[in-house]
């Protein structure tokens, strides 16, 4: 599902040109499912488009395609949460577990600006780990992770773990479904997520050997920036990885443990990146 809203661009007010108009992200959704959800799953997009904190969108499409292979099935990244009470201390942290992971001070910052500019994208930002340079084929739209889905089996064992943390809701579900993905891409060195919707101020970053962790107060709260950013390994096989990530199907059908709430020093200290 794809919502999106039309408004004046501020190109076009500059340049006082014929008044045109730039379509702006309001909310996306994807997953695989068995034919018979379809339409049960349908009108929960629709209501999810309809309601979406950033506003009520003019255009929703919804695009119903059969797979035409099978499927990769893959173990969903262990969850740990940070502890973390402020903007500054989880951005800190952050930046430390990127450098840690082999990302270069330069693609951190390019990282960091692209989360807090103005204009959201639909998909991510690819960046080259060790130079920043971005390289996603399209930089307005980014690179969107489609084809992907869980098991009824693994969600049922995935909602009962969450739930012994407090955070079974379908937000960090969806997420990790999508970070497990973007994972077990193999050019994939991390990726780093801040929620463009202003309520929403728990980002993650995640990688295959760190899992996925939950970021608290990554923004103050009505902030409508933000993004994904997803750190390559080189720059030979970046079709592979684009053509992956939005078109082959995987589904999580194992569910790795979820561990809980640590500090900063607990998870740089502890985790093998
Ligand atoms: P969300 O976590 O849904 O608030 O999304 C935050 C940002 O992540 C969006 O503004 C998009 O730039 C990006 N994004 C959302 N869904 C996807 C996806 N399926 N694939 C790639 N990027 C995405």
């Amino acid at each position: 599902m794809r919502a999106s809203k039309n408004v004046e661009s501020q190109r076009s007010k500059a340049k006082k040109q014929k008044i045109k108009s730039d379509e702006i992200h309001i909310s996306g959704a994807e997953g695989i499912y068995a034919g018979q959800e379809i339409s049960t799953i349908a009108k929960q997009y629709i209501k999810r488009a309809s309601e979406h904190t950033r506003g009520i969108p003019d255009r929703v499409v919804i695009t119903i395609e059969k797979l035409q292979e099978r499927p990769e099935m893959i173990k969903s990244l262990p969850v740990i949460t940070l502890k973390s009470v402020s903007p500054l201390e989880s951005g800190r942290f952050i930046r430390q577990v990127l450098k840690k992971i082999g990302i270069s001070d330069d693609a951190i910052r390019v990282a960091f600006n692209l989360l807090k500019s103005k204009k959201t994208m639909r998909g991510a930002s690819l960046l080259l780990a060790e130079s920043g340079r971005r390289i996603e084929p399209d930089k307005e739209r980014g690179v969107r992770v489609t084809r992907l889905g869980i098991s009824k089996v693994a969600e049922k064992t995935l909602s009962g773990r969450l739930a012994k943390q407090g955070i079974n809701n379908a937000r960090v579900k969806e997420a990790l479904v999508l970070a497990s993905k973007v994972a077990s891409c193999k050019q994939v060195m991390a990726e780093l997520c801040i929620s463009d919707n202003p309520d929403y101020t728990t980002g993650y970053i995640a990688s295959k050997n760190l899992g996925y962790i939950r970021v608290p107060h990554i923004k103050n709260k009505g902030d409508r920036r933000g993004g994904r950013i997803f750190f390559l390994q080189k720059s030979f096989g970046i079709d592979e990885a684009v053509t992956y990530l939005e078109h082959k199907p995987v589904i999580i059908n194992g569910i790795a443990e979820c561990k809980g709430i640590f500090s900063s020093d607990e998870i740089i200290h502890n985790y093998n990146m």
